[in-house]
Formats: C-alpha cells, structure tokens, sequence
C-alpha cells in the first residue's frame, strides 16, 4: 500500500492519523527533494578539547522545501531509510562530503576531519565500499590522507548486524577511513561490542552528558567510558556539550573531544569555514 499511496493522497480515508499523513507527505516530497537540490549539509565544529582548536566537523543533513520550510533530519531520516532513498541520499552526503576535504584543501584547511552519519541500510547493503573506493581514490588525487573522512555508526545500526558490521568496519579501516561508534551508551550492548568491533573513535551519547553536572550515576559512567576507552587506545569525543561546566568535567577526566552548542551550533558550509579560520564573524 505504500508504494501506491505515494503521491496519490486521495485514495486515503479521512480516518488515516495525522502521523501517517505527515509520513506520506513527506515521503512523497522526499523523493523529488534531491534532484531539486533541496538538501543541505551543515556542518558543527569539533573541538580538542586540550587546546580548544576547531579540529574538524560532523555533516548534518539539512531539507530545505520551497512549502514546509526546514524539515529536521529526525523527522526525515528515518522516512528516508524506510523508503531506501537513504541509499542515494547517503551517497550524496558522502560526495559532497569529499568535495569539502578537497575545498579545505585548496583553501588552507586541509588539517580538517569530516565526520558523516552512516545509516543501517547503508551499512548493510553493499554499494558503500565501492562508492568509498572511487572516493577515496579522488581524496588520494589531491594528497587527501583517508584518516581525513570519518564515519559515524550507531550502535542500534551496527548491532542489527553484528557479524556484517564487524566485516564492514574493518574493511573501512583497512583503508585508513576512521570510524566512530555514534550515540554510545544508549544500545544495552555497548561495552560487548567494544570487543566485537574496530574502531577509532567512541562518541559519548548527549544522553549522559546532560546530566553530568546533577545525576553523580551519569557522571560516573561518563568518567568510566572514558577510562574504558583509553585503555583500550579509543579516542573519545563527547556530543552535546553546552556548559563550561560539562567542558571542564569531561576535560579533567581526560575526553579528547567534544561538539556541542557550547562550542557551535551546526552551521551553513561557509559560516563553519569562518569560523575553523578564527573568523567567527565573516
Ligand atoms: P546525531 O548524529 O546524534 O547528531 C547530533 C545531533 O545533535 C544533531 O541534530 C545536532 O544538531 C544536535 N546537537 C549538536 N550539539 C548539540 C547540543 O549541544 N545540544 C543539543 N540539544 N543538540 C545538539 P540534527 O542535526 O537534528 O540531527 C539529528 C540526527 O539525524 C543525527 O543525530 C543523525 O542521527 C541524523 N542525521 C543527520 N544527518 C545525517 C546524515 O547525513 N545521514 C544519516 N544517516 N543521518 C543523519
Ligand atoms: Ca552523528
Ligand atoms: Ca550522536
Ligand atoms: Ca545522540
């Protein structure tokens, strides 16, 4: 039924939830979005925190349609992956992504790493690698060091296929990409799967770091992955940091990295380069 309902609203009852229409409509708008050149990518600073330097960004998609205005990718990302337009979106965030290495690089940023968000689908349905490859192959045309693209994956996405995910991370490894474990903390299998998987990189979930100055249980888990991490030579960056005071507790337990308003908020392309050139105001 979905499948024909797209762009056929008039087949639907008046008794369809206003959830189920919002889906609609946005999927059928959804799949027009990326030949009208309606997406985006923002980009939010990450920041060493031992020296305060912008070291790099995470690309966070933006829709912009000409009639709903800005739709958030938390309402559209998981349409798009139901739908499998995820696949040639994804692919469209992961060029535009190395078009950007490759601006940097021309234009004296070239020390920046760009993080991009992988989905499930993604991950699983075997065009990523050769797509990276012809990607990675144009990074190496203009001196691009492959350490220079990081990939984010859930926990949720890598944990619905444990044993795909394991071959698939370290295939992305073996070819100097890093990879980071997004949303940490939030799976009940986090601390099983640090043993499953290679990886660079663990991000700290803004779940536990909001509450880090009042709940003594989040704080304590926070250190504790931190110290976990280290151990196992991971590289910890934590997501949603908006306080000095959260800054300060992560730094003194030793977190390398952290992202949040505090530091930026997700900026246009131009904004961020700005800002990454200690520029904030141009
Ligand atoms: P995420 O990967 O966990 O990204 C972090 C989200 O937290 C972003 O929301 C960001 O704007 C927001 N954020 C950053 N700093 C702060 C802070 O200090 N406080 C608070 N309250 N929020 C902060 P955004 O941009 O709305 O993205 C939502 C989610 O959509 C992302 O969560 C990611 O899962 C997904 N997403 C975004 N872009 C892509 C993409 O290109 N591909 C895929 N597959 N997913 C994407
Ligand atoms: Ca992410
Ligand atoms: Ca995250
Ligand atoms: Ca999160």
């Amino acid at each position: 039924a979905k499948s024909q309902g797209r762009g056929n609203f008039q087949f639907f009852s008046s008794d369809m939830n206003a959830a189920t229409h919002e889906r609609l409509l946005l999927e059928s708008r959804l799949w027009r979005a990326l030949e009208q050149e309606e997406f985006e990518l923002h980009l939010q600073a990450q920041v060493e925190l031992a020296s305060g330097a912008i070291i790099g960004a995470e690309a966070l998609l933006r829709w912009h349609h000409p009639e709903l205005g800005t739709v958030g990718p938390d309402r559209f990302i998981p349409i798009a992956e139901e739908s499998g337009l995820i696949l040639p979106l994804g692919d469209w965030v992961l060029r535009q992504a190395v078009r950007l290495l490759v601006r940097w690089r021309e234009q004296g940023l070239g020390h920046l790493r760009l993080a991009v968000n992988l989905s499930a689908r993604q991950c699983h349905g075997g065009g990523l690698l050769p797509l990276l490859d012809g990607l990675l192959a144009e990074m190496a045309g203009h001196g691009i060091a492959p350490a220079l693209l990081e990939l984010e994956i859930t926990e949720s996405a890598a944990m619905r296929d444990p044993e795909s995910s394991r071959a698939l991370l370290r295939e992305l490894r073996s070819r100097g990409l890093k990879v980071a474990i997004d949303d940490f903390g939030t799976g009940y299998s986090s601390l099983s799967y640090l043993k499953l998987f290679e990886l660079d990189r663990i991000k700290i979930d803004r779940g536990f770091v909001k509450d880090i100055e009042s709940d003594p249980n989040d704080a304590v888990i926070v250190a504790a992955t931190i110290a976990l991490a280290h151990t196992l030579r991971l590289q910890v960056i934590a997501e949603g940091v908006e306080t000095a005071a959260q800054r300060d507790f992560l730094s003194s337990k030793g977190c390398d990295e952290a992202q949040g308003y505090l530091f930026a908020r997700p900026l246009p392309v131009e904004r961020f380069e700005a800002l990454a050139r200690g520029n904030p105001t141009a």
